[in-house]
């Protein structure tokens, strides 16, 4: 099912590009567009909810890395992965309960890179709360 979806914001096509991320068996499944990387829920019905547009300061979990001097945050874009394709596993990554800013001096200028970069794959037109369907998180 999720092998011939179309991202419904950039349109790019997906074979492939999709992140799954199984959240459990009987509440669907993230997925994250490997183009836009907007994320989707896909339900077990075949439905897809589409979380609102944020601002890139407002869309991902932040993640410190204490192996670093200064420390860095980086933007966490799944569970395993920031923007800049470091792996949050490792040793020294400490997740925050707070969103990553591209605009701390602290933020990680790779993930701000890619932040810029996907932000302008995202139409205009899919960026207001009228847009498709989403939830309300
Ligand atoms: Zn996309
Ligand atoms: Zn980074």
């Amino acid at each position: 099912m999720i092998d011939d979806m179309t991202c419904d914001v950039c349109g790019g096509k997906l074979p492939g590009a999709l992140d799954s991320i199984p959240l459990s068996s009987d509440a669907g499944m993230w997925v994250t567009c490997g183009h836009c990387l907007a994320t989707a829920i896909v339900m077990d019905s075949g439905e897809v909810l589409r979380p609102p547009y944020r601002p890139t300061s407002d869309r991902w979990c932040a993640a410190v890395d204490e192996s670093c001097t200064p420390e860095i945050e980086h933007a966490v874009v799944t569970r395993a992965l920031t923007l800049c394709g470091a792996d949050i596993d490792r040793e020294g990554f400490i997740g925050q309960d707070y969103s990553w800013s591209p605009l701390r001096q602290t933020a990680c200028p790779k993930c701000r890179s890619v932040a810029v970069e996907v932000d302008e794959r995202w139409p205009a037109g899919h960026r207001g709360r009228g847009a498709g369907n989403h939830t309300s998180c």
